[in-house]
């Protein structure tokens, strides 16, 4: 039997999970909450609570999901300091920043690499993510994108291949593309879950990227896009055409791809999560994705950080989301679901039962009710509210992941 803990004198429950509380969308006021290993074993009323072997009093405070971050490139070397200077001094982004930190990536050793990524985890985890995906992407070619995925997943939660980031600097792009969606592709699809295109002007077109969501189903594994960041183009709708798990970005949609997002989870089905990159808007200066529309239509959103070091060097989703409620007008309840069981559901991770690479199986992540992972924050606030209410503060009190306190 594993040890059990009670959480009690939670002031504010955010569970995600109707049944516990159908009139307030799973929010439950005065609750309890016990864990059992890394799982959740009960959740109620602090009155009706069982006895357990440990006790912490939340005093009051807001306990909610871990965050789930389903998007960030963390794997890199050097920063981008003087680009993003020279942005905030009126220069235009354009996606060939990336080759910056493709050569800085390349010349890193693997020790520099796996600091620099468990120094970014960190400060993610203190600041209440519990679950992290991370891309490969700044390595373009084989060996690079092989040692970029290992060290990835010695970390992240999720690991994603981004060989489509862009044609690297001298690289022929008919070639390039042969390469990742072939030998670059085999190399490193046992060391990852998902593969994501750069589906952008000056990056990969429609047709490009329609070749590596075909080659990354023909291999069983799932796809995601970056689609519309720049401009609008192809790859909302061609995210959903082919049955991505998320299409992120998507400052730049037209009505069809908002009724194509939507319409992807009519009739029961599996959809594409339309996920917005709040920080990344903001620090690129460009207009940010319509979350409100896409909420209103119907769409499951997902809010994630986006961490890398050109166009986003943050992890903090506490920044997110106060961003997504104060600038993307969101209510703070609808931005917190997309912080966490939206960037569940674009990650395949908010049912019971999902396994890791390690064939470990898992609770769900993303919501509070038995049987889900115990992934859980406790906020220095006694509502969610504070998060966009009291913005930029340290809110983060406590964090549990998989049952171990880790701050
Ligand atoms: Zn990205």
């Amino acid at each position: 039997m594993s040890t059990t803990l009670l959480i009690d004198d939670i002031g504010e429950l955010t569970t995600h999970d109707e049944s516990l509380a159908p009139e307030t969308g799973g929010r439950l006021r005065d609750a309890a909450v016990i864990v059992e290993g890394d799982r959740i074993a009960w959740v109620g009323p602090a009155a009706d609570a069982p006895a357990a072997d440990e006790r912490f009093d939340a005093a009051g405070r807001a306990l909610l999901p871990g965050w789930v971050d389903s998007h960030t490139h963390m794997v890199f070397g050097g920063d981008r300091t003087a680009e993003f200077e020279a942005r905030m001094a009126g220069q235009s982004y354009a996606a060939g920043g990336i080759n910056v930190t493709v050569q800085a990536t390349r010349a890193a050793s693997d020790a520099q690499l796996g600091a620099n990524l468990e120094r970014l985890v960190s400060e993610a985890r203190r600041g209440g993510t519990t679950t992290l995906e991370t891309k490969t992407g700044y390595g373009l070619d084989v060996e690079n994108e092989v040692r970029s995925a290992r060290i990835a997943a010695e970390h992240a939660d999720a690991v994603t291949f981004l060989g489509a980031h862009l044609v690297p600097a001298g690289a022929d792009p008919a070639e390039y593309l042969d390469l990742v969606c072939g030998p670059m592709l085999d190399a490193v699809a046992p060391l990852v879950s998902a593969v994501d295109v750069f589906c952008e002007t000056g990056a990969f077109d429609g047709a490009a990227s329609a070749r590596v969501l075909e080659a990354a189903a023909a291999k069983g594994l799932a796809t995601r896009v970056h689609g519309n960041q720049l401009e609008h183009g192809p790859g909302a709708r061609l995210a959903v055409e082919h049955g991505a798990l998320s299409v992120d970005h998507l400052a730049f949609l037209d009505d069809a791809d908002v009724e194509a997002l939507a319409g992807s989870w009519s009739g029961g089905r599996r959809g594409t999560v339309a996920t917005v990159l709040p920080a990344c808007d903001l620090s690129t200066r460009m207009p940010l994705a319509p979350a409100r529309r896409l909420v209103d239509s119907g769409a499951v959103v997902a809010i994630a950080s986006n961490c890398n070091p050109g166009t986003s060097y943050t992890n903090s989703m506490n920044f997110c989301v106060a961003t997504a409620v104060l600038q993307m007008r969101l209510t703070v309840q609808e931005a917190v679901r997309a912080a966490t069981l939206g960037g569940a559901i674009a990650l395949g991770m908010h049912e019971d039962g999902w396994t890791s690479p390690s064939g470990k199986v898992h609770g769900a992540v993303g919501v509070i009710r038995p049987g889900a992972c115990a992934d859980l924050q406790l906020l220095d606030a006694p509502s969610v509210t504070h998060l966009a209410y009291r913005p930029g503060m340290p809110l983060t009190a406590a964090v549990w992941r998989g049952g171990k306190r880790v701050v």
